[in-house]
């Protein structure tokens, strides 16, 4: 098919790849021109395992291509895919602009049937306006079919060809087996709904597994104060196969573009039909609490921050991305900052991100782990990268004023970590000292 896809992210670009290896035209449509420009020439402007090779090879075969020109990506296409973002407002609410503003680009555009599929997460009823949107502006016949993404980055390329599901709603039987044609060959899990439950199931989802990572900390925090292991807990709680263990890492909280805007998304969405979503409120006030309590922890373990030096290991949300948005090591480092911490930080690729938002001359950027670590009062490990936990923690303790490791992912074994002289304190789990 002749796709083209209308924002080139995380999840454009990376969908974008996938479908044109699939044998499928596609055009990936973006109207940041430093970004278009990078893609013409095979680089990607993003970090994403395995995703550069297979532009690089889809590009040459000619079945990738890239422009800032919309109005002729969508009128050489037969498909339509929107895939930009949808940032969280002020009120939690999310910012449809960059949506309405790419169906009025399509709707001026069109030239003859389309079906435009809306693979951004959008809220109960968003599908229905674009529909009118385009219908304003144009008279050919068209289908807008929702499609939600359920991608992760760090694993993006895995997840676009092997999806554990797709959802597709539709309100027209015959786009929606062009919609299941197309993903075909992914999955054959394939559920198809009507669009208002389709936009719901990419909320309920991410909203669940937000509940999870709140919950197993809720429970992290209990273990501190009883004596327990939480990890233990997580194991014995994984093996019911009710339950199942994934998303049951404690630590300083969730973070990234999806979890804290949808989560906060469906609680205005709730509210918009006066119903309270305590639950998920909960989940939310959880999270912002989990990354707090690292500095109260830190002050705790050394004493009073002013003046100190703290390194920090890792300021990606999660491990094999360079995302920063909403890490919480934004909200941990600015705090420190506040405070006249000297902070050190570290982070295999997503330095560059963390530093185009946030600056300070008492962040020292470090070119590798060890250095980070140099001269400081506590070592904070944000971000679950291998490398850290295959780091020679003797070495490093012997680099630090005081050898004291706050593990936020609980990435180290606390025995092997104390027996070396370290105080170590992770979440949930006893202190050995
Ligand atoms: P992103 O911010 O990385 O990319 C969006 C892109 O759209 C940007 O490059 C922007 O320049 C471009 N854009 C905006 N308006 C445009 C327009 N009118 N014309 C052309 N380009 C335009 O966003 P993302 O992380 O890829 O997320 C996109 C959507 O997918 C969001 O709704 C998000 O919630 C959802 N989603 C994201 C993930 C993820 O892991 N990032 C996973 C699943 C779903």
């Amino acid at each position: 098919m002749k796709l083209t896809i209308i924002g080139t992210g995380y999840v454009g670009l990376v969908s974008g790849v996938c479908f044109a290896d699939l044998g499928n035209h596609v055009t990936c449509v973006d109207k940041e021109e430093g970004k278009i420009e990078k893609l013409q020439q095979g680089e990607i402007p993003i970090y994403e395992p395995g995703l550069q090779e297979l532009l690089r090879i889809n590009a040459d075969a000619g079945r990738l291509s890239f422009t800032t020109d919309l109005t002729n990506a969508v009128r050489n296409a037969e498909l339509i895919i929107i895939a930009v973002g949808t940032p969280s407002m002020a009120g939690g609410e999310a910012n449809m602009s960059y949506i309405y503003r790419a169906a009025r680009s399509i709707g001026e555009a069109m030239n003859g049937y389309k079906i435009i599929m809306i693979k951004s997460t959008v809220p109960v009823g968003t599908n229905e306006k674009i529909k009118a949107i385009i219908a304003e502006c144009s008279s050919y016949p068209f289908d807008v079919v929702a499609v939600p993404e359920f991608l992760r980055e760090g694993s993006a390329v895995k997840d676009s060809f092997h999806p554990d599901r797709i959802i597709i709603g539709s309100d027209n039987p015959k786009a929606a087996a062009i919609a299941v044609e197309l993903h075909r060959e992914l999955t054959d899990n394939i559920l198809v709904t009507d669009i208002r439950s389709a936009e719901m199931i990419k909320y309920a989802s991410n909203a669940y597994l937000a509940t999870r990572i709140s919950f197993i900390n809720e429970i992290a925090n209990i273990c501190e104060k009883v004596g327990a292991d939480v990890t233990e807990v997580a194991l014995g709680m994984g093996l019911d196969q009710r339950i199942g263990s994934s998303f049951l890492n404690a630590g300083i909280g969730y973070g990234g573009s999806c979890f804290p805007k949808d989560t906060k998304a469906l609680i205005q969405i709730a509210g918009n039909v006066d119903y309270d979503f305590k639950l998920l409120k909960s989940v939310v006030d959880v999270n912002r609490d989990q990354r707090n309590n690292v500095i109260q922890k830190l002050e705790e373990f050394i004493g009073s921050l002013r003046g100190r030096t703290i390194a920090i290991w890792g300021l990606a949300f999660k491990p094999n991305t360079d995302d920063v948005r909403e890490a919480p090591s934004q909200d941990i480092i600015e705090e420190l900052v506040r405070r006249d911490v000297i902070v050190k930080v570290y982070d295999p690729v997503a330095m560059d991100n963390f530093r185009k938002g946030f600056d300070h001359p008492n962040i020292i950027w470090c070119s590798n782990a060890i250095s980070a670590t140099e001269g400081a009062d506590a070592l904070c490990l944000l971000t679950e990268w291998p490398e850290f936990a295959e780091m020679d923690m003797r070495v490093v303790g012997s680099k630090m004023n005081n050898a004291v490791l706050f593990d936020g992912r609980n990435v180290f074994k606390r025995e092997l970590i104390h027996h070396l002289d370290f105080q170590y304190y992770s979440v949930g789990r006893p202190h050995l000292n």
